[in-house]
């Protein structure tokens, strides 16, 4: 690079806002182009009526990595934004009705285990994450902080033959856990961090092992205000030091000019010349969409072609009235059968037959609900981020979303109550919407919505209003079935009337 660069970066996600933020700290000019009308990517935010949600990151690990950004590029990330350490870390409830919250530190997790699951259990945690940190220890240098070389990282960690056996090549996470854990119930906490990256724990390699050791060393935070605050601050950050963030800007192309990347072509023709191009799209639609077809590419995209897509998600706002006692910032309900979940995830059994990808009938469920009061419009209401994994969109090959007979996700109404079994519907729902109420012995049922290539994300509920009785405005009710008025804008209503 000159020694004062152009440089164009294409998306304005947190990865985008950072690498902006960073360059031009260091004195290059540069220009942040993003598709949609708003930056942030993936870390979104939703509103309504008072209530707020992130829509995508729900928790914060690793927070030295924003320290060393915010130190970097000017006033340190404490005078910025108001991080905060979650304990408990997580609440996890099994479906024997075993629950366990785990301390937000490391070394009160063995006692609260030993207490939650039985004597022994917090030593087997204890003996798994000791060789976490082993394994933490002799990746984070050559993964996490230098450039990846393919291969030659692997050749590098090679020459250092006790640093490759820490890590188990060649080994799934499941198997490396399974030497480490006696109880089934600390199995599934483990196997659970495969999902982070949509990946089956089964096929996932060991290494992930420092995910969970990332998470339970540094601690889980949250940024009051959401998370949405962070990609704000960084946004900021970027403009502070010199760079210009346009949004509603589209790249078409990289335009290639001798092997090396010379700027870029928006959609609406405009060109932009740089000397830098900084890609913060998936590298599939970089690959595949914005860099012609000449030979830099070519080996990138054949390795893409090999890459696994990971699988989906579903995600629910809800806006509810009431509080919940005891609620902790973070809640998992896992399952009877996890490996159930993954064979319909991954469409295989688990003795290696295949089966089809499809729904999962029994999900686990993610649950985030922040105690801060600037996601909800007063003291007497939460606001709930709900996440369950499901099969990736693939159509023709796995699951079709768009298929007739999926349900599709409404912007907004009764079609997101699920009034089933263990769910019951809140003193709220009114003016067309239902408020469900999870009851913690009971489950919900399997997600009711499209998956569009990665995650879906069914925008949030108004709130209910209240006192009104329990159903739908101008609808009627029958023993069983709600009838939806005509015009009725929330239909199809639920099958089941709430109780009371
Ligand atoms: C539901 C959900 C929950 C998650 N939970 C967590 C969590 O709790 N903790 C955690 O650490 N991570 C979590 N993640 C992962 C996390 O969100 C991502 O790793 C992170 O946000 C990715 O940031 P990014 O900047 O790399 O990419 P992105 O956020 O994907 O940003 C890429 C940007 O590039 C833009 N772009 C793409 N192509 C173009 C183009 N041609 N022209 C212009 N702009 C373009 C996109 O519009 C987008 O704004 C979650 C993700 C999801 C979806």
């Amino acid at each position: 690079m000159t020694s004062v660069a152009r440089v164009v970066v294409i998306g304005a996600g947190l990865g985008g806002l950072a690498a902006a933020a960073r360059l031009a700290a260091t004195g290059h000019a540069v220009t942040v182009l993003e598709q949609a009308p708003v930056v942030g990517g993936k870390l979104g935010w939703f509103s309504r009526d008072g209530h707020g949600f992130d829509t995508g990151p729900s928790l914060v690990t690793l927070p030295q990595v924003l320290r060393d950004l915010f130190a970097a590029t000017g006033a340190p990330l404490d005078d910025v934004l108001d991080l905060q350490r979650l304990d408990p870390a997580v609440a996890y409830r099994f479906a024997d009705g075993t629950t366990v919250d785990v301390p937000g530190s490391r070394e009160l997790i063995p006692a609260a285990l030993d207490d939650a699951l039985g004597n022994g259990a917090g030593a087997q945690w204890a003996a798994l994450l000791d060789r976490a940190e082993a394994m933490w220890r002799a990746t984070e240098q050559p993964f996490l902080r230098s450039p990846l070389a393919g291969a030659g990282t692997l050749l590098r960690l090679a020459r250092r033959a006790a640093d490759l056996r820490t890590i188990a090549p060649g080994r799934t996470l499941r198997g490396l856990g399974s030497t480490y854990l006696g109880d089934p119930r600390l199995r599934m906490l483990l196997d659970r961090y495969a999902t982070y990256s949509g990946s089956d724990p089964r096929r996932a390699p060991a290494a992930l092992l420092t995910v969970p050791y990332a998470e339970q060393a540094f601690g889980s935070w949250y940024v009051r205000g959401g998370l949405r605050r962070l990609v704000e601050a960084v946004a900021q950050r970027a403009v502070e030091r010199g760079a210009t963030i346009r949004t509603d800007a589209a790249v078409a192309e990289v335009l290639v000019e001798g092997g090396r990347a010379g700027g870029v072509r928006l959609a609406d023709g405009e060109r932009i010349a740089a000397d830098v191009v900084v890609s913060n799209a998936d590298a599939t639609a970089l690959y595949r969409g914005l860099l012609p077809g000449t030979a830099p590419a070519r080996g990138p995209r054949a390795a893409l072609r090999r890459v696994t897509p990971s699988s989906s998600g579903l995600v629910l706002l809800l806006a509810l009235r009431g509080r919940t006692p005891g609620l902790a910032h973070h809640t998992v309900l896992f399952p009877h059968d996890y490996d159930a979940e993954f064979d319909a995830l991954f469409g295989r059994q688990h003795l290696g037959r295949r089966g089809p990808k499809r729904p999962v009938a029994d999900p686990t469920v993610y649950v985030s609900a922040p105690d801060d009061p600037a996601t909800r419009p007063d003291a007497d209401s939460e606001s709930w981020f709900v996440l369950v994994n499901a099969p990736r969109h693939e159509p023709g090959t796995g699951v079709d979303w768009t298929a007739p007979g999926w349900p599709t996700p409404r912007p907004t109404g009764c079609s997101t109550c699920w009034p089933t079994a263990g769910w019951t519907c809140g003193t709220g729902c009114a003016g067309g919407w239902c408020a469900p109420r999870p009851t913690w012995s009971g489950r919900p049922p399997a997600p009711a919505g499209r998956s569009t290539g990665r995650r879906a994300t069914a925008p949030g509920p108004p709130s209910c209003a209240r006192g009104t009785p329990p159903r739908c405005r101008g609808c009627s009710w029958s023993a069983a079935l709600r009838t939806p008025a005509a015009g009725c804008r929330w239909s199809p209503c639920p099958r089941r009337s709430p109780p009371g």
